[in-house]
């Protein structure tokens, strides 16, 4: 028996998801898709795309939805991610939830399950300004940080309410060891009846 999990992980910039997400993905054996690191290896390779939304990056804007819409439908037609994946900061607002139910049902699929990461405010901007340290990302200045949490709060968190409605989503404490965070997200998907990779095998 295969793996197959349909994931979102959800969370304020700095609660950790990026790296659970990855450690999740990778129990399940499925993609991890983030819209941000999409977008950062275009910039980097100076693509066409990057060009077009590096002054919105380090600004901390969110890029258009149908483009990142396209993009998303684009990665997740591939292969790789016909029996599951994970999104990382995607969908980012309603509107993009509707571009992504879309296109879900069109292929009969849905989302399984919504891991949202809870980290405090204070938390969140204390590890920001450890990431922006460490990796100096162009987009972790205090002023985009600031703006990111502000449309974090504003037009992210609305879509976790829709999600909500819908029964799939789990709340995580995002607070405390890196083992410790994935133990709680595995815990939550397993008492959903997703099985990992190494459970299914
Ligand atoms: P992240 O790595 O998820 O924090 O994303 C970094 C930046 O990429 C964001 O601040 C936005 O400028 C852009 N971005 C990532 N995902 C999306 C999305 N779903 N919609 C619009 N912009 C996005």
């Amino acid at each position: 028996m295969t793996a197959s999990a349909r994931l979102l992980i959800v969370g304020p910039q700095g609660s950790g998801k990026g790296t659970q997400g990855v450690r999740i993905a990778e129990s399940y054996g499925i993609p991890v898709v983030s819209t941000g690191d999409i977008f950062r290896a275009n910039i980097k390779e100076g693509t066409a795309l990057g060009q077009q939304v590096t002054a919105i990056l380090d600004k901390g804007d969110l890029v258009p939805d149908e483009l990142t819409s396209e993009i998303v439908r684009d990665r997740l037609s591939q292969e790789d991610a016909a029996n599951g994946f994970l999104l990382d900061g995607y969908p980012r607002n309603t509107a993009q939830v509707e571009h992504l139910d879309a296109f879900l049902e069109g292929r009969g699929e849905a989302l399984d399950a919504v891991i949202l990461l809870d980290v405090p405010r204070e938390e969140s901007i204390a590890r920001l300004a450890l990431r922006a340290a460490e990796q100096g990302r162009s987009d972790d200045t205090d002023e985009a940080i600031a703006h990111r949490l502000d449309i974090y709060e504003n037009e992210t968190a609305p879509i976790i309410e829709v999600y909500s409605a819908r029964g799939i989503v789990d709340r995580i404490d995002g607070v405390g060891s890196l083992e410790e965070i994935t133990e709680r997200i595995a815990a939550a998907l397993s008492a959903r009846g997703l099985r990992s990779a190494a459970s299914a095998a």
